[in-house]
């Protein structure tokens, strides 16, 4: 992915002009004048790209892929796969789903997913992608970090996968999510060889960013990503660069943050919501009014107003697609099947890496991927609480992270703890939208 194809540019701006990125997505033409020119200049493409370069990616399948599946009756398959090439963190955040949630089996497993199974996983993924004749592959290189596999054994992934479908009519987006420490020019070279791009978890500027990014003995971590951040968006690197992800915090300022992160110009950026259950809920909620939809309002006000470079933004996005009858470009949006799986370092096959915060083995499917391949399970579509059923925004929330939804009287049969959060943020932008429709 290049520079061109997902950065929004203006050429004059226009705070009562729907934003160029809406345009695409809400079938508007570009017209000349209307900030919409091609690119060459300033402008953007008819339609919005694919966002393969951050993880968690899209659920959304392809039209054609969905066509081919209608003809089948086959059933739905994954296509997007976590592979954790290492279970362990140099960093210590201390809002970890993985090192600090009631599911410690991270630490029962092998360090690293080592180079036999590296190549199981990659022919029996191209075996599956054959088989259910998909169109497209996702493959998230992830951890814990996984860079501390080192840059050879994440060479060496990548080319098994690369040539187990070589041949194969699928194409295979490669991308590694990574939380920057260890990303130099080196590895760089090792990701370009094989067309990995890179999306690196990054809170905000230092003082947003540090306050629960450190490292074990306390050290802040923000340097670090800063000095490969640059490099991601030097001429050599730019494309590798596949974005960027911000866990909110309600103690940061939104347009501060937002700020921050546009500086580093990725080609998209998105916003996850801090990991809670109505057992353990994010910080303020859920007695505190709307906290996290009115700091994420606070971002989309000032992303609106933008008149220079507009980041893409997943959320936002994934809000305005759905909003049009689209799909999500999130897994926690809209109401289509998660098709994404984990495999850990020892190959166990797990769906919904986030159920790690609910209890130990929520995530668990008892299958693994030496002995069962990819089949035996598949995406399905998840029960609705009865809540979720009335709810009229219930075609872009979706109901939220499975994760999120959890009680222990009644398990996931609940709307997420961001209820009165999503139903705020989605009407403020289906309003702002609209009124710009109209
Ligand atoms: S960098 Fe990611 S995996 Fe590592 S401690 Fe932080 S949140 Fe957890
Ligand atoms: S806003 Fe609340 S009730 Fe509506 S779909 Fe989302 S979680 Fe369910």
């Amino acid at each position: 992915m290049t520079e061109s194809r997902e950065v929004f540019r203006y050429t004059s701006p226009g705070v009562h002009r729907a934003p160029p990125a809406l345009l695409p997505l809400l079938g508007k033409d570009k017209k000349e004048g209307d900030g919409g020119e091609t690119k060459g200049g300033d402008g953007f493409e008819a339609a919005p790209p694919p966002l393969r370069g951050l993880a968690p990616v899209s659920r959304a399948r392809t039209v054609a892929q969905a066509k081919r599946d209608e003809r089948t009756d086959r059933p739905l398959a994954f296509d997007t796969v976590v592979l954790k090439v290492h279970s362990r963190c140099n960093l210590s955040c201390d809002y970890c789903y993985v090192y600090t949630s009631p599911d410690r089996s991270w630490a029962r497993r092998p360090r690293v997913m080592e180079k036999p199974l590296m190549l199981t996983v990659a022919d029996r993924l191209a075996e599956y992608a054959s088989r259910h004749g998909l169109d497209e592959v996702t493959v998230i290189l992830h951890g814990g970090e996984p860079l501390l596999a080192g840059r050879d054994r994440i060479g060496f992934l990548a080319g098994a996968v690369r040539a187990a479908f070589e041949g194969l009519a699928t194409t295979v987006h490669l991308v590694l999510q990574t939380n920057g420490t260890l990303l130099d020019v080196p590895v760089l070279r090792v990701l370009d060889r094989w067309g990995v791009t890179v999306g690196v978890s990054v809170d905000g500027g230092a003082a947003e960013h540090d306050r629960h990014r450190r490292y074990p003995s306390g050290r802040a971590s923000h340097d670090r990503v800063a000095a490969a951040l640059d490099l991601l968006r030097s001429p050599a690197h730019r494309h590798l660069f596949g974005g960027l992800l911000c866990t909110v915090d309600l103690e940061n300022d939104p347009v501060t943050t937002y700020e921050s992160l546009a500086e580093h110009e990725p080609p998209v950026l998105d916003f996850l919501l801090p990991h809670g259950t109505w057992e353990a809920p994010p910080p303020r909620l859920p007695s505190q009014g709307t906290p996290y939809a009115d700091w994420l309002i606070a971002v989309f006000e000032r992303w609106w107003a933008d008149s220079e470079t507009r980041v893409r933004i997943r959320m936002f996005d994934s809000l305005f697609r759905l909003g049009r009858g689209g799909s999500s470009l999130r897994s926690d949006l809209g109401t289509a099947p998660v098709t994404c799986v984990i495999v850990e370092t020892d190959g166990a096959i797990e769906v919904h890496d986030n159920l790690k915060i609910v209890y130990e083995g929520a995530g668990v499917t008892g299958r693994n991927v030496m002995r069962d391949g990819f089949d035996g399970g598949g995406p399905v579509h998840e029960k609705t609480c009865a809540a979720c059923a009335r709810c009229p925004v219930f075609t872009i929330c979706g109901g939220g992270t499975r994760a999120h939804r959890y009680r222990a009287v009644n398990g996931f049969d609940n709307p997420t703890v961001y209820c009165a959060d999503m139903r705020r943020l989605i009407e403020h932008v289906e309003r702002r939208v609209s009124a710009w429709v109209c």
